[in-house]
């Protein structure tokens, strides 16, 4: 089987959020031996070596990230690490498992990367609808307080740090980490331009890092087994012997391969639909037949959507051979985003998902800039009066318009002010009206849905 577990191998245990428990699994161990024997420089480029890339969706190098953050900050000017466990994209729920199940792994994550990163306080910001997830986070952050692993001198060291949970309000947007800081700041959560970027003004205008959970809790396995054991897992191969060759090879790393593991997210038409950790670079048909035993019914394949509702879905074809990682994902036209793995049966109306999804992104959009605000909900009427059976044969090109037009404002290709614009078109216009464009076709010819069933009533939402 592909499936690993190393972040998640103890989130079975109900009692592994004890620290009693933690800590006799070898936690906190990581932490004491790179705030006590390691330069904080020292983390710095073994994240950048590792090539780890951040799981929550942009897929940035983390490395790459850490190393903008200034190394003399000062009283005036503090450094922030924020942890983004906002976690709201659609199809998408590791995060979630993580700090409800397994909390110190991310508390220890925390500690060491604020080591790194020169950072006193340190912020998550907690998904608002994960109040079993915000209670465990805090009261892990309490257990580490009273065994002196967060506060003052933390293992006797000079090293202070202070870590505040905060929850959310329940905002799509607020993943998005210049809206997040917005929101972690008492105000409406609305993205800001960039740049400047976060690491030079970010919370409170201070120099800031935003990782994801599952990122950061990569950090202390990488402490405990070092660099080779990382690379082993994913599609990065063996490092070459030979230093310059070597040198090249581990600068590829956080850009063009992936690797460690990655905690896919699998809903749908699966037998067994959960999360799951597999080695980067795992198969997707493996995940769907191995791992969560096959389509539902014995039904046929039709399309799966691999990172989170915002990536296009991909045709059976394409899916069963493609690579769940970075670059795999990449070349197939879609992308590896959060790690939610959505499957569809041959008995899935695409329009219909496409409706959803549009539905979606048109709630959500907080509504700061035009193309963002008007097309989502244009594109949405639209899917909307075609699977109602109102639908002309032109609004399939309208769609593309609003998508990738607008009247010159269009909504992909970053023209909208932040990553929603294009997360509400990919999905529609590189995946639904890519590769089933004739199930639309059929809606407006014959004004029913193409696999047989009566046209859904949608038009009350
Ligand atoms: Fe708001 Fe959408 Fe514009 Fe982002 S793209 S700022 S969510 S309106």
């Amino acid at each position: 089987m592909p499936e690993v577990k190393i972040l998640r191998k103890w989130v079975h245990d109900p009692e592994q959020h004890r620290m009693e428990v933690a800590l006799s699994r070898g936690y906190y161990q990581a932490a004491r031996q790179a705030l006590t024997e390691m330069k904080p420089d020292e983390i710095i480029n073994l994240v950048r070596d590792s090539g780890v890339r951040g799981r929550g969706g942009a897929g940035a190098s983390c490395g790459m990230k850490w190393g903008f953050m200034p190394k003399e900050p000062t009283p005036q000017r503090p450094n922030y690490l924020i942890c983004n466990c906002d976690e709201s994209e659609p199809g998408t729920f590791s995060n979630r498992e993580l700090v409800e199940y397994d909390p110190h792994q991310l508390i220890e994550a925390i500690v060491i990367s604020a080591y790194a990163l020169r950072v006193r306080t340190a912020l998550i910001y907690c998904r608002g609808e994960f109040l079993f997830g915000y209670e465990r986070l805090n009261e892990a952050v309490q257990e580490a307080r009273e065994r002196g692993f967060v506060g003052e001198k933390i293992f006797g060291t000079d090293f202070s740090l202070d870590i505040i949970v905060h929850r959310g309000a329940g905002a799509y947007i607020c993943g998005e980490e210049t809206a997040l800081m917005d929101s972690l700041e008492g105000k409406r959560g609305h993205p800001r331009a960039k740049p400047p970027f976060p690491a030079n003004v970010g919370l409170y205008g201070m120099p800031t890092t935003i990782n994801n959970v599952e990122t950061l809790c990569n950090i202390p396995h990488l402490i405990n087994h070092g660099l080779e054991w990382f690379w082993s897992m994913g599609t990065a191969g063996a490092p070459p012997e030979e230093p310059q060759a070597r040198a090249n090879w581990i600068k590829s790393l956080g850009t063009r391969k992936s690797t460690g593991t990655k905690i896919l997210s699998v809903s749908g038409h699966v037998k067994r639909p959960g999360n799951y950790e597999v080695v980067m670079g795992t198969s997707l048909r493996e995940l769907i037949y191995d791992v969560c035993g096959g389509i539902c019914g014995d039904h046929d394949l039709k399309a799966v959507i691999p990172g989170g509702s915002s990536m296009p879905m991909i045709p059976k074809p394409i899916a069963m051979d493609v690579q769940m990682a970075f670059e795999t994902l990449q070349a197939a036209g879609t992308a590896l985003g959060s790690g939610g793995v959505i499957v569809f049966d041959d008995q899935t109306d695409i329009p219909q998902v496409c409706l959803a999804i549009a539905r979606f992104y048109k709630n959500e959009s907080c509504g700061k800039c035009v193309p963002c605000r008007i097309g989502t909900d244009w594109i949405y009427k639209l899917i909307q009066r075609i699977v109602t059976g109102q639908g002309r044969m032109e609004d399939i090109e309208l769609i593309r318009d609003v998508c990738i037009n607008l009247g010159g404002e269009r909504m992909m290709d970053s023209r909208s002010y932040c990553p929603l614009g294009d997360a509400a078109a990919w999905p529609i216009i590189w995946g639904g009206l890519k590769y089933f464009q004739h199930e639309f076709e059929h809606y407006i010819r014959y004004r029913r849905s193409p696999v047989g069933a009566e046209p859904a009533l949608v038009g009350a939402h």
